[in-house]
């Protein structure tokens, strides 16, 4: 029985559903810049449970939004502060002195590459926010007419967070302790004739000037155009999406229902995940997830991860260094999804070469040709050890450990095995879920060398060794090794990872 830990709950529990095909919505990026390694480490962990949950026999539908306009630079502070305000999009779209439709491409295009070569799955729904403005607005009037929302004086539209009693429930945050806490950071001033609570949220922002507004002629009397908040777009994407409760204008709040699963990195719990509730369950009367899955945020050399510490990593920075995504995906879940992970350029460079001889040893497992004088290895306990791991709460340091010991004993009895069949399935039930073999290095292989170890080739089968050999020099001058092999050969970048 799986179980996993709810964040809603503070513990494991077993996984169960009603729904014949589990709903999952993940938050996604805001497309501003390049996504860092530890933004990965959340879709990376994201992945993996989807596609443990397919493995287990599970069919599922996964909504992730892009969130391309309304991630206001302060709304990690429930932009309580409106003299700091400002559209993420926008502020780089200034900054690189470009059209913010173009940031958004640039950096949308750039996230989809990487997750790619990540091997992170393509959600069934990858869905931008500005193409669900609509959507967004039908459930702000709804918010409006039920009282739970209002107009400032301004024409900023807020969710009143004193009238939604639950509030603070996923984050254990209560709303007394909070303002409290908050005291000395706010200028209130700025806020009385605004809000009515410092940790009202915005829904939508009126701002005539900004590049990226549309028309809310049903709330804004004066008819100025401007944006949704960031929250709202993952209430409005999930209920569109997943339970098909609302399209454009149409709000069936009766269709809704409890989706499995929502995902973000910790540091959605509070204030995003919590606001996404609170706008959801006072739109619907119900409850909006039954699972809340978190991933830890990482550490870089032990501290957190900043620009200024010079301890920023991006996937381009890795592969420039000589590694290879799936290394990064390696080491991620090397650890446990709860641990906060200490990524280091050694620990990375040490589990490439652990994660390059899981590689190997499969490779070498393919080429086996039976023999009565080999041995049976019994897979049977690493199979249901593996399981079990997984089964507690998604334990993948246990889980690897198990399949390393696999690896340790088929190297050690040499390959010489005959139920090659049985391994083999193994091997590949574990990479459908761990995704880190790379098959097909052939494909990175450049075709100028390519073509080198071709001609070598033929003037080998030739006997020409001597012109063979400059040709072998040429390929190694170019970063490659070739080894020879019975009807061939096989090339490989040569490592060259110094950290
Ligand atoms: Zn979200």
């Amino acid at each position: 029985m799986f179980k996993l830990y709810n964040t809603k709950t503070k513990k494991k529990e077993i996984f169960k559903t009603k729904n014949k095909i589990l709903k999952i919505y993940s938050c996604g990026p805001t497309v501003y810049n390049y996504a860092h390694i530890g933004n990965f480490s959340t879709y990376i962990s994201v992945d993996f449970l989807r596609r443990y949950l397919i493995y287990l026999g599970y069919k599922l539908e996964q909504v992730m939004n892009i969130t391309d306009v309304g991630h206001l630079k302060v709304s990690s502070d429930n932009d309580y502060d409106l003299d700091s305000k400002g559209d993420k999009i926008e502020i780089q779209a200034k900054k690189e002195s470009v059209d913010p439709y173009k940031i958004v491409k640039k950096y949308t295009d750039a996230f989809l590459s990487d997750m790619k070569s990540l091997h992170i799955s393509k959600p069934e729904y990858l869905v931008k926010a500005s193409s669900n403005i609509e959507e967004m607005q039908t459930i702000i009037l709804e918010l409006l007419k039920s009282g739970y929302a209002y107009i400032s004086k301004n024409e900023n539209i807020y969710f009143d967070v004193s009238k939604f009693k639950d509030y603070g429930k996923l984050s254990g945050k209560n709303l007394d302790d909070l303002i409290a806490g908050a005291g000395g950071r706010i200028n209130v001033s700025n806020l009385k004739d605004e809000k009515k609570n410092i940790f009202d949220f915005s829904l939508w922002i009126t701002d005539e000037n900004h590049i990226m507004k549309w028309p809310f002629k049903e709330a804004i009397k004066s008819g100025k155009s401007g944006y949704p908040g960031w929250h709202i777009e993952c209430t409005a994407m999930s209920m569109k999406y997943l339970t098909k409760a609302l399209n454009g204008k149409k709000l069936a709040k009766e269709k809704f229902y409890t989706i499995d699963i929502h995902t973000g990195g910790e540091d959605n719990i509070f204030p995003h995940h919590e606001d996404e509730i609170a706008q959801t369950e006072a739109c619907t009367g119900k409850e909006f997830s039954n699972f809340w899955f978190h991933r830890s945020h990482i550490l870089v050399n032990e501290e957190k991860m900043s620009k200024s510490k010079g301890n920023f990593y991006t996937m381009s920075d890795l592969k420039e260094k000589g590694f290879s995504p799936l290394d990064y995906r390696f080491l991620v879940l090397s650890a446990h999804y709860k641990s906060n992970l200490n990524f280091t350029l050694k620990s990375l460079k040490q589990i490439r070469e652990t994660r390059l001889k899981i590689e190997k040893c499969y490779k070498n497992i393919l080429e086996i040709k039976e023999n009565n004088n080999f041995k049976k290895l019994n897979i049977k306990k690493y199979k249901s050890d593996f399981n079990k791991a997984l089964e507690d709460d998604l334990n993948t340091p246990l889980a690897l450990s198990i399949f390393l010991e696999l690896v340790k004993n088929i190297n050690k009895l040499n390959f010489e095995i005959y139920n090659k069949d049985e391994i083999i399935k193994f091997f590949s039930d574990f990479d459908s879920i761990f995704k880190i073999i790379e098959y097909n290095n052939e494909k990175e292989i450049p075709k100028k060398i390519l073509d080198l170890a071709n001609k070598r080739l033929i003037l080998k089968n030739e006997r020409n060794y001597q012109e063979a050999d400059i040709l072998r020099n040429e390929i190694d001058k170019l970063g490659y090794e070739i080894f020879d092999k019975k009807n061939g050969f096989e090339l490989k970048k040569k490592e060259k990872i110094e950290v």
